[in-house]
């Protein structure tokens, strides 16, 4: 077992983007060949009608949500509703329109991740998945609960189905408490730290609130492990993922591979072939 490290760390600056609209960049979006399957990652905190409807294609977007609550409607009849420490996994794949409300009065804090897919799945059938906290696998560690997601800890599998294959935990540990985490060697991936401090991967790299830690590959077929120990209590996200290694062209709300494919969804979303 390879003990990662922490390659990169830096913090998140939300701006204010409109009276009703903060966001911060977790993962700035363009660097899509080192975040690889990750496309970029971002912090909001909205109210009603920041996002409206609008389309996707060829991406998966998972959102987590800080606090609040988050109802959402799409043009095929699907609808739902996520509380704070749910996640929902979209697979936008050919093409949704949905919008992403706060309920009434409410200002939710959430992170919205968007997941590349390969070019074989990105025509793939849209799909939802609500996962709600309390129904995902939790792994209990001393002083350390593990919340699966998506991917596995400690042997503990969640259900979720995934085109590429992505490991999502949410990690609470009371000050003082260690855990590892196993992953793919082959895996990109990153932490998001939400509350407290703590120590990271075999150098023991400082991360507190409101710091993104990078965690490169340590090689292809080979199992690795992050270790984290919480200074005051701990309350993060991990996130990683296999590399698709394909071009991006990225327009808006599509992630294709080729310019022309993203002339194609435009043309296909204008014509109505979205719905
Ligand atoms: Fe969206």
């Amino acid at each position: 077992m390879k003990s990662r490290e922490i390659s990169k760390v830096w913090t998140v600056m939300p701006q204010q983007e409109s009276a009703i609209h903060k966001v911060g960049m977790v993962l700035e979006p363009g660097n899509f060949q080192e975040y690889d399957p990750f496309l970029f990652m971002a912090e909001d905190w909205f109210q009603r009608g920041v996002f409206d409807f609008h389309p996707h294609r060829g991406m998966e977007t998972v959102t987590y949500i800080i606090e609040g609550i988050l109802e959402h409607t799409d043009n095929k009849g699907g609808a739902g509703k996520l509380n704070a420490g749910d996640t929902q996994w979209m697979t936008a794949g050919r093409g949704i329109i949905h919008k992403e409300d706060p309920a009434e009065g409410v200002t939710v804090h959430s992170l919205q991740l968007w997941v590349n897919l390969p070019a074989s799945h990105k025509m793939t059938d849209t799909r939802y998945q609500d996962l709600q906290s309390e129904k995902m696998p939790l792994r209990q560690e001393e002083g350390a609960q593990i919340r699966v997601f998506s991917g596995s800890s400690g042997g503990v599998t969640a259900p979720t189905r995934n085109h590429v294959p992505v490991t999502m935990v949410e990690i609470t540990l009371e000050p003082g408490a260690t855990v590892t985490q196993d992953l793919p060697g082959s895996y990109n991936g990153f932490i998001y730290v939400l509350e407290g401090s703590g120590t990271f991967g075999a150098k023991q790299v400082e991360g507190k609130k409101t710091q993104v830690l990078w965690m490169s590959p340590t090689g292809e077929g080979e199992e690795s492990e992050i270790s984290i120990t919480a200074r005051e209590k701990l309350k993060l996200v991990l996130f990683a993922g296999q590399p698709i290694k394909e071009n991006v062209v990225a327009y808006g709300p599509f992630v294709m591979n080729t310019e022309q494919e993203i002339r194609e969804a435009y043309a296909d979303f204008r014509s109505g072939k979205f719905n």
